[in-house]
């Protein structure tokens, strides 16, 4: 394998453990450079992305290129402004190197992954279209009331709210809007931003006492798209100085599209008065798709690709890939890498391929897991649920986690009681029995209760 085969290897992998938008941050404009003994040398466009990149994915990139060549044992990143080179991008199409006969073969058969077209105007990746995205009764309310927000920006329904659990199409729906709002009318304009970057364009307006000029820059914008939203709470500054710049818009029936990984009632530490902004227009949700949905999809994303994949091998990804549909396009990319290289592939190599993608419920269900994700989906510490407290905002996630012990992992009632600080037993039968109650009576706490074994079993 060559640099240029071996980096998009890593690549490809990169793409199922980050985001798409620090993907396209952080990678766009990387390549491997040398690689002596054991050593990988990558270049970086800038000091900006050499520091994140050696901080934050080091580890996560010296594990990717281990797996894949396992004489590899070190890694170092070196700067190299674009300008003085030719530029591969992520398809590994270098750019300007003229008349190289293999650049043009490599045309038709490489995985074409477009990150890097991302528009600067509106900040939207334009993949992301309602043509590329597969509807079924998993997400056709979300994708029905996003085309009708694309067809009457403002005046439908607003905000727009779509929520779900990680890959499973959020992003791409709620850019697909933008998208088709900017390709059908270039008088609307439209700004994609990551929940994450606006609070900080927020927090450093703040800092430099600049806030009327960031106000400013938002207030030409007729379509804002806010992706994961939730990041947001719990920064009370930042909600503030949202909610206004929230009002403005609203009052000029300029069109908000949010998304989240839960509904606004879920979302906690979130204020009262912005919660009741987002359930003042649409709320739909993404779920899971069913088998012949996931086989639909890939069937789209090769397509897409112009590429063959054997009918059996296809059926073995959407039997068994479920976690998400990240997931199910990451399982389809390995098998798609590993073809272009081999070239011969059939239902035992994928099988062994794809190990790593397939879980049975018990191995992703565990204790920890379980304990794990109460505590987070309820912003609390994972001790918390052990004190030995009566105060509400412990007591409820504590029968939540004891509920799902006993339901998803069928622990005895005295195995759950000793794990709780060798409660008596009665005491998680009591759990048991009040959440399975109210789990009847309560919509909300059956949508809490969906969301986190969504997350459970998708983590
Ligand atoms: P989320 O924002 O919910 O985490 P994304 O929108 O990033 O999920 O989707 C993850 C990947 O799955 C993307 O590559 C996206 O194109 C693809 N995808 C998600 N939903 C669909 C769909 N309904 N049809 C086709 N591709 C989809
Ligand atoms: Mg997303």
């Amino acid at each position: 394998m060559d640099n240029l085969e071996l980096w998009q290897s890593v690549l490809a992998q990169m793409q199922f453990h980050i985001s798409k938008a620090n993907f396209a941050t952080w990678f766009q404009n990387t390549e491997i450079i040398s690689k002596d003994n054991e050593k990988i040398i990558i270049s970086v466009p800038n000091a900006f992305s050499k520091e994140w990149l050696s901080n934050k994915y080091n580890k996560l990139i010296l594990k990717t290129l281990h797996d894949i060549d396992d004489s590899i044992k070190d890694l170092d990143f070196i700067i190299k402004p674009q300008s003085s080179r030719t530029t591969p991008d992520i398809t590994g199409h270098t750019g300007g190197r003229p008349g190289t006969p293999e650049s043009e073969k490599q045309e038709d058969t490489q995985l074409k992954f477009e990150e890097f077209k991302i528009n600067k105007e509106t900040n939207l990746n334009p993949r992301y279209t309602f043509n590329s995205f597969v509807v079924g009764s998993f997400n056709e309310l979300a994708h029905a009331a996003a085309l009708a927000v694309a067809d009457n920006p403002g005046f439908t329904y607003n905000p727009l709210f779509i929520y779900g659990g990680t890959g499973l199409g959020k992003t791409h729906l709620i850019q697909a809007i933008g998208n088709k709002i900017n390709d059908e009318t270039k008088k609307k304009k439209v700004k994609y931003i990551s929940s994450e970057k606006f609070v900080s364009g927020i927090v450093s307006a703040i800092r430099t006492n600049s806030m009327e000029a960031f106000k400013a820059s938002l207030a030409p914008i007729d379509v804002l798209i806010l992706d994961d939203i939730q990041f947001i709470a719990g920064k009370n500054k930042s909600q503030e100085e949202f909610f206004h710049v929230f009002n403005s818009l609203y009052e000029k029936n300029k069109q908000i599209i949010l998304s989240s990984d839960r509904p606004p009632n879920a979302i906690a530490e979130l204020e009262e008065r912005l919660r009741s902004r987002f359930e003042g227009g649409m709320i739909a949700d993404v779920s899971l798709p069913d088998y012949e949905t996931r086989l639909v999809i890939l069937k789209t994303k090769l397509q897409e690709k112009n590429i063959d994949v054997p009918e059996d091998i296809l059926d073995y990804i959407a039997t068994n890939v479920k976690k998400n549909i990240r997931e199910l396009e990451g399982a389809l990319n390995k098998i798609l890498i590993y073809s272009k290289i081999n070239q011969e592939l059939n239902i035992e190599t994928a099988k062994k391929l794809l190990k790593g993608f397939i879980f049975s419920p018990f191995d992703v269900a565990n204790y920890k897991k379980i304990i794990e994700t109460v505590a987070k989906f309820y912003n609390l510490e994972e001790k918390n649920l052990f004190d030995p407290t009566r105060r509400k905002e412990i007591v409820r996630p504590r029968q939540v986690a004891m509920f799902l012990l006993r339901r998803e992992l069928k622990y005895s009632f005295p195995a759950i009681a000793r794990k709780f600080g060798g409660k008596d037993h009665t005491t998680a039968i009591y759990a048991y029995k009040k959440i399975l109650q109210e789990n009847e009576e309560n919509n909300k706490l059956t949508e809490e209760l969906n969301l986190i074994k969504q997350r459970i079993y998708s983590g």
